[in-house]
């Protein structure tokens, strides 16, 4: 958790005519700068729920082969220099794709440097980058005939988009949802779907808690998942109904689950007995006397069933696209 942060790049914002996006709130670091420099498209900000890990991200027109890219750039010996000792470090502090570069220092989890380290950073970067590829021309990066004088914030990337381009990335996601909609849920396959799951859920629990002796009522989360995704393949959407059923059968795993670890316990403690599952849901009925870790596996199957299933329930089909001007630094 980064300790009260406060808005510390404005001025380089202004200096560099970047869009900046000041902090927000006391706990996480969500201060944000993005813009063109160098003829690249750049972001600096903070990764991870707690925004603590420092990026930069720099974009730029699409490469036939990242991987001959990062061998290029990783010769540069600006660039070369800020990598950190190690060879893995040295591979998770640039990550190269086909169009972008995201520099992340690992080891400044926890103390955000100062500003002129990262406008240093930056330079270097696309000093390294300029030595290898060539920048933005002003053309729309997905038709590439438009002629585009701003950029846009895709799903909070910076990107060349042109106004008919966005337009058909909009009127997709509108037609998607639309016909989202109009689909009929499958309650049967995704009942039969949910309790296939919700049985393999069971039996990898029972796995678990024989391998280990204990009986982990965090695991009825990961039932839940299986449960609630599971679901969804065979019912294609999930509403209301189909909620309660995903809840229904994760409780039914997670009761299974019990109940085979159990029987299992009992088998083995008297080798006489058989492994049956009757016997498996005496025990677990009795298990209530002391209502603890039964009530704890169930509330955890329950929370999670729920939680997984909101998730499900609500895809978002429609792009985040912003116009820089509309979040840009007036405030
Ligand atoms: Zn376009």
């Amino acid at each position: 958790m980064a300790f009260l942060p406060k808005t510390q790049w404005k001025q380089w914002a202004q200096e560099w005519n970047l869009t900046h996006s000041p902090q927000r709130g006391w706990v996480s670091r969500n201060e944000w700068v993005a813009g063109s420099y160098r003829g690249f498209l750049l972001k600096v900000g903070c990764m991870g729920e707690q925004g603590v890990l420092p990026y930069i991200l720099i974009r730029f027109p699409k490469q036939q082969d990242a991987s001959a890219l990062r061998e290029r750039l990783l010769r540069e010996p600006g660039l070369a220099s800020m990598l950190p000792k190690g060879q893995r470090k040295r591979g998770q502090a640039l990550e190269v794709s086909e169009s972008s570069i995201v520099w992340k220092d690992l080891s400044m989890r926890w103390a955000l440097p100062k500003v002129a380290v990262f406008r240093d950073w930056v330079e270097r970067l696309t000093q390294a980058l300029s030595q290898t590829v060539s920048p933005f021309s002003g053309q729309c990066e997905n038709c590439r005939t438009s002629r585009v004088d701003s950029f846009v914030l895709f799903e909070g990337v910076p990107v060349y988009l042109c106004g008919g381009c966005q337009e058909k990335y909009t009127t997709e996601a509108n037609v998607a949802e639309h016909s989202y909609q109009n689909i009929e849920a499958n309650y049967f396959f995704g009942t039969v779907f949910a309790a296939a799951a919700a049985i393999i859920g069971a039996i990898g629990w029972a796995a678990l808690a024989i391998l280990t002796g204990r009986v982990f009522a965090l695991v009825a989360i990961g039932i839940a998942f299986l449960v609630a995704l599971s679901y969804l393949k065979g019912a294609k959407k999930v509403d209301m109904l189909g909620r309660i059923l995903a809840v229904l059968l994760t409780l039914g795993g997670v009761v299974l689950g019990e109940v085979l670890f159990y029987a299992q316990a009992v088998h083995k403690a008297n080798p006489q007995l058989p492994f049956a599952i009757e016997l498996g849901w005496e025990i677990y009925k009795a298990s209530w006397q002391e209502p603890r870790q039964p009530l704890m596996t169930l509330f955890f199957g329950l929370i999670g069933a729920w939680y997984c299933t909101s998730f499900l329930q609500k895809p978002r089909f429609r792009p985040k696209i912003d116009r820089p001007s509309a979040t840009a630094g007036a405030r």
